[in-house]
């Protein structure tokens, strides 16, 4: 079957200004995911290669470039899963890792645990060769500006993907700095599965992203998966998702999501979320 990819750079205020380097971003990193998909690759290598550049990539909040603490501190958030085994991999408030979700897939390959945090989580990135660094090396000129002047709000520029490959099999992924002063040791919906991610080749996959705390309230990710039974369309289970997160919790997020026919969706209650899609073999792409 044809292969299927979608990315998104965050949900949240437009930001005219990085609108540029966003769209170079995330073509940069649609191709990496698209490079693997049309060699017949997995959906899994897929969405880690894709969501490692918006790492590497300052513009986005996520690895390099992400917002920080209330102390100042970058502390990250990644997870993954493999929609084919039910295999998931999960990192939160890890510092001194670049690309956690690197970490996150090592914690998938290794099998043991599903979600590792903190101190033991770098230490289990020296373990498996994930490569480390000094914390402060993340801190942006950019994103120091910001926390000098910011509040506790999302900041856009988290990332995630979800791709089905030739195989039929779907995974998703998301990472994130989180929340500009967010309490340290603060964990949100991107490292937890269900909530920021999800993936069941049998239904769907979704990446989330917006209000941290209300996604994991109403585990959106797979809410929204959920709501692809009985073959509805992926679009209408994005919006659908979110409006049941709106009423609950009163939140505002962007999802992406698949199907397990791979067909592409994604809402969003924000005033922007920036994607980037595969339709008919070619990437599209809607930034603001
Ligand atoms: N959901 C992320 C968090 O709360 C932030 C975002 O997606 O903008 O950590």
């Amino acid at each position: 079957m044809p292969a299927a990819l979608i990315l998104h750079g965050g949900a949240g205020a437009a930001d005219p200004d990085s609108r540029g380097q966003r769209e170079r971003g995330l073509i940069s990193a649609f191709a990496a995911g698209w490079n693997v998909l049309s060699h017949n690759g997995r959906a899994l290598d897929a969405v880690i290669s894709a969501v490692a550049v918006l790492e590497d990539d300052p513009v986005f909040n996520a690895g390099l470039g992400s917002c920080l603490t209330q102390d100042g501190t970058v502390e990250l958030d990644a997870s993954v899963m493999d929609g084919a085994a039910f295999r998931v991999g999960a990192v939160g408030a890890v510092a001194g890792v670049r690309n956690p979700i690197r970490l996150a897939r090592a914690v998938l390959e290794d099998g043991r645990h599903a979600l590792m945090v903190g101190p033991g989580a770098w230490r289990f990135a020296r373990e498996r060769a994930v490569p480390t660094l000094s914390a402060q090396s993340l801190v942006t000129a950019r994103q120091y500006q910001r926390w000098r002047t910011g509040r506790g709000v999302a900041t856009p520029g988290t990332v995630g993907a979800v791709a089905q490959d030739t195989a039929g099999n779907l995974a998703a992924a998301t990472s994130t700095g989180g929340l500009v002063h967010k309490r340290s040791g603060r964990v949100g919906d991107s490292a937890i599965i269900g909530a920021g991610t999800y993936a069941d080749n049998g239904l769907g996959g979704c990446s989330a992203t917006g209000d941290g705390e209300p996604i994991l309230r109403t585990t959106l990710a797979r809410t929204a998966v959920e709501l692809l039974g009985g073959g509805r369309e992926p679009g209408w289970a994005a919006q659908t998702a979110l409006r049941l997160l709106g009423q609950r919790t009163g939140g505002e997020a962007g999802l992406i999501l698949i199907d397990g026919l791979g067909r592409i969706g994604y809402a969003y209650t924000t005033p922007t979320m920036s994607v980037a899609l595969s339709v008919e073999r070619q990437v599209q792409l809607r930034v603001a």
